[in-house]
């Protein structure tokens, strides 16, 4: 192979190495043949300089489904559609070339007098914009180049290489973290695993509050969908927030002192490593599927609510794929059952996507309303006016079905059916100026906007305990 001396030239996966996931263009034939790599100099993503040092690193087979070797750029448009018949129109373009869909998540999703977000490959981008054209439908391009969106999201002035609550961290890192700050605070976080990944990974729960009998609890998950990777950054923000300011802001400690929550960083861990080592814009699960070669599992999808009746797909290679049956993954199975066995306890479901900007409530498996549904709407009002005081940022809320897309098989809406009164979905920042590929200096803000709608929540469910 001899020396290469410019990383650039190369396409390298480096899963776990210390400059982080990395992928440049290789000539597909070199790949098969070696299995490591020595480079003499590398580019550092992060501090955005050439590091001249031996590094050792492993080539990963690409896979041809993926995309992170990008070999010009993909774009991501917005189309403004009006009528049955732009949503037509959108189907039978759909219907010939790949597209991505980020918002709705499916063709099938897709309202009158809404908007779609959708990515394309470079090379089909032409015909796309001129099939949009021809048709009349109103667009606009909101990442003309993903390539160096996706180079531009890693624009932290933290330098750590280890963790950081102000970076994104990789699934090896959060695990380390889960357990040091399990270790570091042993008054206030408890940590303890409550399954496996299908890819054999270790699902952790952290406890967080004081000890104490008969607490009631909130359960907040992050990291359904892989490449929503503002969401895992939340929950790891939120126990560090805890930890922060216990004992000295007196609502987190009264919160801390009265209940605890159960705290799920990553739910869908082997999808959140693929996005690290593979395909940034993965989403679902990596499971198996009998009979076909595509992989993976919606797991807002794949909860026993209405299951696979409506904004779902029967179709393992859909990105809607509902699974083989309610909870057929079992990462679903892992957090249903620890929802099952505590009950009792729990008092509110928080679950954290992204993007959007929207705090949605049951139903979304139906246009049907909940019972508490003036209750829901009132405390979500107050919730997101909360969250707008810090930077002004702008949500929407209301039940799932009509503010968003009906889709079966969600969490929230599962959880709100075995009993628990205060469900709520979040789809954090933005509304598509960066989508999934949010930049980590929009971390911090993000998570502490966030964390006064959670808090405003809390403080609601602790005064309307049952
Ligand atoms: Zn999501």
């Amino acid at each position: 192979m001899g020396h290469i001396q410019d990383v650039s030239e190369f396409a390298v996966s480096l899963p776990n190495s210390p400059i982080g996931p990395h992928r440049t263009d290789l000539a597909p034939e070199v790949l098969g043949e070696i299995d490591f790599l020595t480079l003499h100099s590398y580019q550092d993503n992060n501090a955005r300089k050439t590091i001249n040092q031996d590094l050792t690193v492993p080539i990963c087979n690409q896979n041809t489904e993926n995309t992170l070797d990008y070999k010009s750029s993909d774009k991501v448009f917005r189309v403004h559609v009006e009528d049955e018949n732009h949503i037509s129109l959108l189907h039978e373009l759909a219907s010939t070339r790949q597209m991505d869909f980020w918002k709705p998540d499916s063709v099938t999703q897709i309202k009158p007098h809404s908007t779609v977000d959708f990515r394309v490959k470079a090379e089909d981008t032409v015909s796309v914009e001129d099939f949009l054209g021809q048709n009349g439908l109103r667009y606009e391009v909101l990442i003309s180049n993903l390539r160096s969106m996706l180079e531009a999201q890693f624009d932290s002035r933290v330098r750590t290489t280890g963790h950081s609550y102000e970076k994104y961290n990789n699934w090896e890192t959060i695990e380390a973290w889960t357990e040091q700050v399990a270790t570091e605070n042993p008054d206030l976080i408890s940590r303890s695993a409550i399954g496996t990944t299908f890819l054999g990974n270790t699902i952790y729960l952290l406890k967080v509050g004081k000890p104490g009998s008969n607490k009631p609890a909130i359960f907040m998950d992050c990291g359904f969908h892989a490449r929503e990777w503002i969401s895992p950054a939340f929950c790891q923000w939120f126990v560090r927030e805890a930890v922060r300011t216990y004992g000295r802001e007196i609502h987190m400690t009264e919160f801390l002192d009265k209940l605890d929550f159960y705290v799920l960083p990553v739910v869908n861990i082997d999808g959140y490593i693929y996005t690290w080592t593979t395909n940034r814009m993965w989403r679902k699960t990596r499971s198996t599927n009998a009979g076909t070669t595509c992989t993976g599992t919606d797991l807002n999808r794949n909860f026993d609510a209405g299951w696979c009746s409506i904004g779902a797909s029967n179709s393992p290679c859909a990105e809607t794929y509902c699974g083989s049956a309610a909870e057929s993954e079992k990462e679903t199975k892992a957090v249903a059952n620890f929802i099952r066995n505590h009950l009792s306890s729990i008092k509110a479901y928080l679950t954290i996507h992204s993007y959007s900007q929207m705090m949605l409530y049951p139903y979304s498996y139906a246009y049907k309303l909940p019972k508490n549904n003036v209750e829901l709407n009132t405390l979500a009002k107050g919730a997101v006016k909360e969250l707008a005081t810090l930077h002004g940022t702008a949500y929407t809320y209301g039940p799932g079905a009509s503010t968003i897309y009906p889709a079966a098989g969600g969490s929230d809406d599962w959880a709100y059916d075995q009993g628990i009164k205060y469900s709520f979905t979040f789809e954090l920042r933005d509304k598509g100026r960066y989508g999934f590929v949010l930049p980590e200096s929009q971390i911090q803000p993000t998570c502490e906007e966030t964390m006064l709608a959670i808090k405003y929540v809390t403080s609601y469910v602790l005064e309307h305990l049952y």
